[in-house]
Formats: structure tokens, C-alpha cells, sequence
């Protein structure tokens, strides 16, 4: 058992105890010395009638209570205890030599033969005015205080030992004192002072309480019902015998009952009271076996609510030994690894885990069973019983109060196959996905850049055909040389779109921090003409600096602007340019008074090629509102639009804070 010194003592600690009572000899002690030396009796002893306490007594409380002071943390500081064993030393041999005088008739108590023995005079000086039991008591405890202050548990038991003797006749002094007994504290016609005594009952449980490990006071100090029990007879045991005699011989002496009556009470009272202890220590017993027994009802539940958690639970669960063996498995890990429990218990982790995943696991594992880390969670392959390979989730936990060295833990074990056989699947169809867009794209170019070719050529042709034939040619062969034209002239725009499209998506991202105030001023230049041609109003709150592509956030900002341009009402078309902060993002909003959008299109006018108006009325291929989700999308962003036909609309685009990439 680890000594903690700190056992509890209704109401206060033992340490608290010790503190207290060394304190109050010491205080007594003092007392003592200034009594003698200011001559103050009241001091020096508590009632004139009685004897007082002798200055090497006094000196020798001193010393004996500090070096209980100093015991009392006894194993963390070695030389508080050589310091105690010293001081318990000198007491117990001033003890000694006192007892030493009276044996060899020295000394009386109350004055030396100094010529009787010149080597022993200047000694026995030194222990003038102790009492025989004094002397005895102060050599016990001296002897007490040298075994304590060694500090094994052997030799702090004798001490508890050596203190017996000590208390009894400390006891036996009080009892004389209460009694009025004289021969009990009267020995060799030399009396122990009441105050002597006090400080001896004091000293004496200090000298207890120091040490609550020992043989003797284990079972006092224990919080069990021994200790609980012990603790609360004992009081009581040292106390009513000597109250119910002081009743009686009081009772005597005052002639309040005669000698036969005084037995009879005495026998009565003892009944009474030792039965009225026995039955609140029956009570007691009660109320804390109770207590057990719920707390073991408790505990059964508890323990069965875990046994129905760990058996029905829907993830494998293992408790396993250091080495990595199983100890308990539930049906679901049976299952998961196809064993069945009996062959799982013969087995460890070692034999379930993928060889090239077990030296990760084994590596966690040491590091949780050291105490390093207080739970471990990785993904690893399993074996199961038919060989097939599976993946799990393990989380590994210890006891929480298992000190350095775990004698077990516990693994929470998912089959997490399917979710990563789902992430592969995921992670191929990405990838797929990004290679067929790659090549989609690469074929929109080829197709758009290698078409313009032939195209190009059909429309010189047309031309110079319409050069040449136009003044022989009738009306119906006009109509066909301008309508060709007009088609080679109109594939050539679509052409071009489509090029820009695919440029839009697959141009190498040049991200870098942009101050979108110069994407606006050079969308808006760009846009020059058209401004002026319209009488546009255009206002920009302050805009702020992200990641972009410098290019593509002019071409943003110029198809919106160019579309609320173009959808414009007949009054001034007004167009207002602002940015908010979002979550982790900057969010931009081009704002018109135009014609507006009807709210089942928002989706569809972003598709490329789609258009809510014919040519003749508003000019355009449907391109523009593609090429800026393209554009948008390209930096991780997002764009949609807020509209009311009539009254304008409002384009929102998202750019991440990080900035886009691919
Ligand atoms: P285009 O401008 O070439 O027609 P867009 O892709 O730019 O193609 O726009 C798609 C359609 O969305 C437009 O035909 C128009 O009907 C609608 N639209 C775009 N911007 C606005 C706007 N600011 N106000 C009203 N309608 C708009």
C-alpha cells in the first residue's frame, strides 16, 4: 500500500491532526517556560492543588512535538528525519537518565544529591523536577520517535508498539486525575502535572496519526467499515468508563447514594450506554452494508448493461492483453472476420491484420499501451478465416486509471469495406471524368479551329461569286449567293463562340492576386463605346483584391456588364458593381434597371447557346452567360442571378478567398 499520510479522520484529515496537535503541546510547552521564567503559576500548572510541569519537561515537549511536526512528511524529505530521530533521540535520553535517577534513588523529584554522584549531577540537573512516569513516557516516546524517524514500515510499526505503553500510562495518569486517584499518577511521591498529561494524550495520538500505514493503525485509519467502525468505538470506549466512575465516586463522595447503589448504578449505566452503542454501531453497519448493496446492484447493472452494449453492439468490439491477444470478442467481430468465438480467442491482432498494415497498428498499439497517447484510430487491412481481404476502422482505447502499464484494452472494430470500395469507385469515376472533359474540350477546339478553315474559304468563294455573278444573276440567285453568305458569315460567329467557350475552360489558370478594381476599369474601357453610345450610369462600391485570373475577370465583369447594357428598358440603363464578404469567399453582384428575367429561366440562360429572345430583337448567340460560368467555375465560384421581368436583375458570382485553381 502507497503511504499518503492524508487518511480522513472525522471531521479533519490526519495530517490536519498532527498539525493541530503539535501546535497545542508546543503552545503548552511554551507556556511552561515563560510561567517559569516570568514566574507566572497559572502557567506553569493549571490548579494550585496540583504539581506543575518541570522545565525539562516542557523543553522536551518541545522538542518531541516538533519532531512529530517534521515527521509528518516523512518520506519525501530524509533529513527531516534524521533531524526528527535526533530530537527524538535527546528526549527519550533525558527520559531515560530521569528514570535512571530514581532507580538509583538520585534524584526525588524536587532536588538533586548532587555530591551523591559527581558524574550524574550535572546530568540529573538537566531533568530536575520530572516525574518517575514522565521520565518513562518521555524515554518511550523518545525510542517511539527514532523508529519513525528510520521510516521502514517495520520500524514505524515497533514505534506504534513502543507508543502503547506510553499512552496507557498517559491514559492512567488522566483516569487518576479525573478519579481523583492519586496512587495513579502519584509514583514514588512524585505526581505528573495535569498539564504534563494533557500534553502527553496529545502527543501521543500525534504520534499515531503520523503514521497511519502501520500495523496498528491501518485498520483505524482504513476507510472501510473496520476503519469507520474502530474510529467511531474507540472515543467512546476511552470516555463513558471514565465518566460513568467520576459519576459514581462523585455520587459517593457527596453522600448522594451509598457504595452498594454506586455498583449498582455503575453496572446499570454501563448496560445502558454499551447498549445504546451497539445499537449505533448496529445502524452504522446497517446503513453501510445498504450502502454495499447498492452500490453492488449498481454495479451488476452496470456491468450487464456493458455485457448487452458489448455483445450486441453493431461494430466488432475486443478486449485484448498486452501482447495483442484476445480476451473477449463480441458476435459481431465473429462475423465480420468469419471465425467463430473460440477460434477468435485462441487468436492476437497480429493474425487478422495484412501484413503490410500491422506494423503501423503494432507501433500505435505500444505507444497507447505505454501511456503515450490515450486512444489510437487508423484504417488497416484484415485477413479474414476464407482469406479474403476486408478494411476496417479500429479505435484502441486503455483504462483510463491503469497507471503506466495497461493490463488490457479494448478496440472498437468497423467493417468500413464497403465505404472504401465506394471512395475507390469515387475516386476512378473522378479521374475518368476529368480525362473525357479534357478530351471534350480538346475536340471542341480542334473541331471549331480546323472548321474555320473550309469555312473561311466557302465565304471567300461566296464572295467573289457574288462579285462576279451579281449583276447576271436574277432575283431567286441573288437571294441564295446573300443568304449563303450570311450563313458562312453567321457559322463563322458561332465558330468563334464555341472557340472562346472552350478557350474559357481549358486556358492554363494564371491565378494570381488581382485588385478586381482593375478588372472593372479594364472591362469598362473595353466597353467604352457602348457606354457612351447608351448614356450608361455605371457605380462600383469599393471592390477588394482576390486570386483570380486577370483576363478572365475582365471578361466576366465585360459579359455582364455588356448583357445589362444590351437588355436595357427604355430608360438609362443604371448598372451598380458590388462585393460582400461571404463564408471563405468574396461574393460580386452586377446589379440593372433592364428588362429582367422570369424566374423559371435563371437556370437555363448559363446553358450555352440558350436565348430568351429572337435575333431581331436583342442581338447575341447565347454564349456570353456560358462563358462566365465556365469562367466561375474554373476558380472553384459559383454564379446565379436574382430577377424580376420589369424591374432589372441582380448576377451574383462567388470566388473562393483561396483562390481558384484546377
Ligand atoms: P446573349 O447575350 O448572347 O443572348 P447570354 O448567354 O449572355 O447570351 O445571355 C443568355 C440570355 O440571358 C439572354 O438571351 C437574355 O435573355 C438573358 N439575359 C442575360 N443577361 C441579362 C440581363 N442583364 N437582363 C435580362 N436578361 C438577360
Amino acid at each position: 500500500m502507497k503511504y499518503e499520510g492524508r487518511h480522513r479522520f472525522f471531521p479533519i484529515t490526519s495530517a490536519t491532526f498532527v498539525m493541530a496537535a503539535t501546535g497545542t503541546v508546543s503552545l503548552i510547552g511554551c507556556a511552561t517556560l515563560l510561567g517559569w521564567a516570568m514566574d507566572v503559576p497559572v502557567l506553569r500548572q493549571i490548579s494550585p492543588r496540583w504539581n506543575a510541569m518541570s522545565i525539562a519537561s516542557a523543553v522536551c515537549f518541545l522538542m518531541s512535538s516538533f519532531a512529530v511536526f517534521l515527521l509528518q512528511r516523512s518520506r519525501a524529505a530524509p533529513f527531516r528525519r534524521i533531524a526528527a530521530c535526533m530530537l527524538g533521540s535527546i528526549t527519550g535520553i533525558l527520559g531515560l537518565i530521569s528514570v535512571t535517577g530514581y532507580i538509583f534513588h538520585l534524584q526525588t523529584g524536587n532536588e538533586m544529591y548532587l555530591g551523591a554522584a559527581p558524574l550524574l549531577g550535572p546530568l540529573l540537573s538537566m531533568t530536575s523536577g520530572m516525574a518517575v512516569i514522565t521520565g518513562i513516557n518521555f524515554s518511550l516516546i523518545g525510542c517511539a520517535l527514532v523508529l519513525l524517524g528510520i521510516g521502514g514500515g517495520h520500524s514505524a510499526g515497533a514505534g506504534h508498539l513502543v507508543m502503547l505503553p506510553a499512552s496507557v500510562l498517559a491514559y492512567l495518569v488522566f483516569v487518576g486525575y479525573v478519579l481523583d486517584v492519586r496512587s495513579l499518577y502519584d509514583l514514588l511521591g512524585i505526581e505528573v502535572a495535569f498539564n504534563t498529561d494533557i500534553a502527553f494524550m496529545i502527543l501521543c495520538a500525534a504520534v499515531f496519526m503520523v503514521r497511519t500505514d502501520t500495523w496498528l493503525m491501518r485498520y483505524f485509519a482504513g476507510d472501510d467499515v473496520g476503519g469507520f467502525m474502530a474510529r467511531r468505538l474507540l472515543p467512546a470506549l476511552l470516555g463513558l468508563p471514565l465518566l460513568i466512575g467520576w459519576l459514581r465516586i462523585e455520587g459517593e463522595r457527596t453522600g448522594l447514594f451509598t457504595s452498594e447503589i454506586g455498583v449498582a448504578l455503575v453496572a446499570i449505566s454501563y448496560t445502558l450506554s454499551f447498549a445504546c452503542l451497539v445499537w449505533v454501531t448496529a445502524r452504522s453497519l446497517h446503513r453501510t452494508d445498504l450502502a454495499r448493496r447498492q452500490a453492488e446492484t449498481f454495479l451488476r447493472q452496470s456491468e450487464e448493461r456493458f455485457r448487452l452494449l458489448f455483445q450486441q453492439a453493431a461494430v466488432g468490439i475486443k478486449r485484448l492483453d498486452p501482447q495483442g491477444r484476445f480476451l473477449e470478442v463480441n458476435d459481431k467481430l465473429c462475423s465480420i472476420l468469419g471465425y467463430s468465438r473460440d477460434e477468435l480467442l485462441g487468436l492476437s491482432v497480429r493474425d487478422i491484420t495484412h501484413e503490410d498494415d500491422f506494423p503501423l497498428e503494432w507501433a500505435e498499439a505500444m505507444r497507447l499501451l505505454a501511456g503515450e497517447i490515450p486512444s489510437y484510430s487508423i484504417e488497416k487491412r484484415c485477413v479474414r478465416k476464407d482469406g479474403s481481404i476486408i478494411w476496417s476502422r479500429v479505435t484502441s482505447s486503455r483504462p483510463l486509471d491503469s497507471g503506466e502499464a495497461a493490463e488490457w484494452w479494448i478496440s472498437i472494430f468497423e467493417d468500413i469495406t464497403q465505404r472504401r470500395q465506394a471512395e475507390e469507385e469515387a475516386r476512378r469515376t473522378a479521374t475518368e471524368l476529368i480525362r473525357s472533359n479534357r478530351d471534350l474540350e480538346q475536340f471542341a477546339y480542334v473541331a471549331s479551329h480546323d472548321l474555320q478553315e473550309p469555312l473561311r474559304a466557302v465565304a471567300g468563294f461566296m464572295g467573289i461569286l457574288r462579285n462576279r455573278c451579281w449583276n447576271g444573276a436574277d432575283a431567286e440567285a441573288r437571294d441564295f449567293i446573300k443568304l449563303s453568305i450570311e450563313g458562312a458569315e453567321r457559322m463563322q460567329t458561332l465558330i468563334n463562340d464555341l472557340l472562346t467557350f472552350s478557350r474559357a475552360g481549358s486556358r492554363m489558370g494564371n491565378f494570381a492576386p488581382l485588385y478586381m478594381k482593375d478588372a472593372l476599369d479594364a472591362a469598362l474601357k473595353n466597353l467604352l463605346v457602348a457606354i457612351e453610345e447608351n448614356g450608361v450610369i455605371v457605380t462600383a462600391d469599393t471592390l477588394p483584391t482576390i486570386t483570380a485570373d486577370a483576363s478572365q475577370m475582365t471578361q466576366l465583369l465585360q459579359n455582364l456588364i455588356s448583357n445589362a447594357i444590351k437588355f436595357r428598358r427604355r430608360e438609362r440603363p443604371d448598372i451598380h458593381i458590388s462585393a460582400r464578404r461571404g463564408e471563405g469567399r468574396w461574393i460580386f453582384s452586377i446589379r440593372d434597371n433592364g428588362i429582367g428575367i422570369e424566374n423559371q429561366y435563371f437556370e437555363r440562360i448559363f446553358m450555352i447557346f440558350q436565348r430568351l429572345h429572337s435575333r431581331s430583337e436583342y442581338g447575341g448567340n447565347g454564349i456570353g452567360l456560358a462563358v462566365c460560368k465556365r469562367i466561375v467555375e474554373r476558380h472553384n465560384g459559383a454564379i446565379w442571378v436574382e430577377s424580376k421581368p420589369g424591374e432589372g436583375s441582380i448576377f451574383y458570382f462567388s470566388i473562393p478567398d483561396k483562390g481558384g485553381g484546377e
